[in-house]
């Protein structure tokens, strides 16, 4: 479904989506559950995109819904992987994580993942902008271009609202907190979670201190 101009969400991904966005270096950012590449790269040609035309997969975070075909995607189409150096570890499978977030690797096992590219601070992947918005977990980034941002799991949408990422599964909170108000901060019209619908911003972004 093209959300924006050249911004895709990518409906094989249903449940934890990633988006293609299109330009001189097409993005895909996250990947979704594992077990989906096929569908996604097929999802990819039906879009028009030659799957080596892909050039960059960015990772918003280490979570299993977000990595799970990034290995498999970077052999099909040869793109770049990015992460960041917080989250890097979880994702290569150098270290697992703790708490909830180890129970659910343990009954949804990620493949580990081979990186080239770590996120510099300030730094774009193929002309979009890296915002490190840490909370979910301590090295989650959100991506922005132009006027649409893709908040990883900083927010979900529900019925047309916007939620912080759950408490449960919040790593550090009051980084949290920070994230959300340094990225409201900047001017964007769509939210593009991964979870839920993309949403148009309007006052929602206020409404979330309310909610956190
Ligand atoms: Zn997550």
């Amino acid at each position: 479904m093209e959300v924006a101009q050249g911004v895709h969400l990518l409906e094989a991904t249903e449940g934890s989506y990633a988006y293609l966005v299109l330009g001189e270096e097409p993005v895909l950012i996250d990947t979704g559950f594992r077990g989906r590449a096929d569908r996604i790269l097929a999802e990819i040609a039906g879009i028009g995109l030659r799957a080596q035309d892909v050039a960059h997969i960015a990772l918003t975070h280490h979570d299993v819904d977000h990595v799970g075909n990034a290995q498999a995607l970077a052999a099909a189409t040869g793109a770049k992987v990015w992460a960041s150096q917080g989250d890097l570890p979880y994702i290569q499978g150098d270290r697992k994580p703790s708490g909830l977030r180890g129970l659910i690797r343990t009954l949804a096992p990620a493949s580990p993942v081979a990186v080239h590219e770590t996120y510099a601070p300030g730094g774009r992947v193929g002309g979009i902008e890296v915002l490190p918005t840490p909370g979910h977990t301590l090295g989650h980034v959100s991506l922005r271009r132009g006027d649409i941002l893709f908040a990883g799991d900083l927010v979900t949408s529900r019925g047309g609202r916007l939620r912080p990422s759950p408490g449960m599964l919040t790593a550090d909170k009051a980084a949290l907190q920070r994230s959300l108000r340094d990225v409201g901060q900047l001017p964007f019209q769509l939210v593009c979670p991964a979870h839920g619908q993309p949403v148009a911003r309007g006052s929602l972004w206020e409404a979330l201190a309310d909610r956190s």
